[in-house]
């Protein structure tokens, strides 16, 4: 099967991210929201992004205006027929997806590949959704989408060798490097992060060191471009959160606690950059 219309639903940070890299490498997009404002909010931060791309001469301005053509927004669903993938990028919450999974498998000729871009939820319960566990996978982008090199390929339990070839194929026509990995908790790259941020504010909260000084520990000693607390305010603390939720739930070990530093700042409505404040005050 030759992928050439890509659908994206949701078109927030990862959603427009996503749509962005796939319309540049030539695919045609569907892009699906659920209203107006959010879409207008997506494809204007996908027109931003290109327009830097081409300030900065990475792009000809004609690529770019052909790259914009090529993304349809919508906020009907119906158009997602012609998709013979389509990546799901809509809030983490599983109610959303498990519904979306359900309609996507009704809607969508059988063939066509549902991959999720959920940075926790299990994909084997998000393919038991549907009729065709063997063409759902994970397509775990990192953000920003159109920088990040890596694509976390989630293989469900039932996820056919074929899916996952194809899949692998068009995250290198994105230019994207595809990494191979099996469905569990955080899957790698959430497993090994999140107990790392949670460590590190453990290590604040019990007096062994400044929120700046575990930062310095990082990137002077094991060249991380950015500190683990820097990098927490980044993604989100209750996003963080969140995730330690899931891997403690998921495997049940009491190393995966989450800090209680964490839980205090995230009642505290202490999210990081996007509420102005977390381990360190954003203007
Ligand atoms: P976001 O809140 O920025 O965007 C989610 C968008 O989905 C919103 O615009 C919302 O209106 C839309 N949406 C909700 N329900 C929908 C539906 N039924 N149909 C269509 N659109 C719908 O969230 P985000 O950060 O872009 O995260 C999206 C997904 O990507 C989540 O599963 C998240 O776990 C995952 N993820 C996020 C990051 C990150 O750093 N933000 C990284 C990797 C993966």
């Amino acid at each position: 099967m030759t992928i050439q219309t890509i659908g994206v639903v949701g078109a927030g940070t990862m959603g427009n991210g996503i749509a962005h890299v796939c319309a540049k490498a030539g695919f045609n997009i569907i892009l699906v929201e659920v209203e107006q404002r959010f879409l207008d909010r997506g494809i204007a931060a996908i027109t931003k992004n290109l327009a830097r791309e081409v300030e900065k001469a990475k792009l000809t301005a004609e690529h770019r205006d052909a790259a914009l053509a090529r993304i349809h927004g919508t906020l009907s669903r119906d158009p997602l027929a012609s998709c013979q993938l389509v990546i799901e990028a809509a809030s983490e919450r599983f109610e959303i997806k498990q519904q979306l999974f359900q309609q996507l498998d009704q809607l969508c000729p059988p063939e066509t590949i549902l991959a999720s871009n959920t940075s926790s939820i299990s994909i084997t319960k998000l393919a038991g959704q549907t009729r065709r566990p063997d063409r759902v996978i994970g397509m775990h982008f990192f953000n920003p989408v159109p920088i990040m090199k890596l694509v976390e390929v989630i293989r469900g339990l039932a996820t056919s060798d074929d899916t996952y070839a194809a899949v692998k194929e068009a995250a290198e026509r994105l230019g994207k490097t595809p990494v191979e990995v099996n469905d569990a908790p955080g899957f790698v790259s959430n497993r090994v992060l999140m107990p790392l941020i949670n460590e590190a504010i453990y290590s604040v909260m019990e007096g062994v060191a400044t929120p700046e000084a575990v930062d310095e520990v990082f990137k002077l000693g094991m060249a991380h471009p950015m500190g683990p607390l820097t990098l927490a305010d980044f993604i989100g603390l209750d996003v963080c959160l969140d995730i330690m939720r899931v891997l403690q739930e998921g495997l049940g070990d009491p190393k995966y606690r989450p800090c209680p530093l964490l839980i205090k700042m995230v009642d505290a409505g202490w999210l990081g950059r996007k509420s102005g404040r977390g381990f360190y005050k954003y203007e």
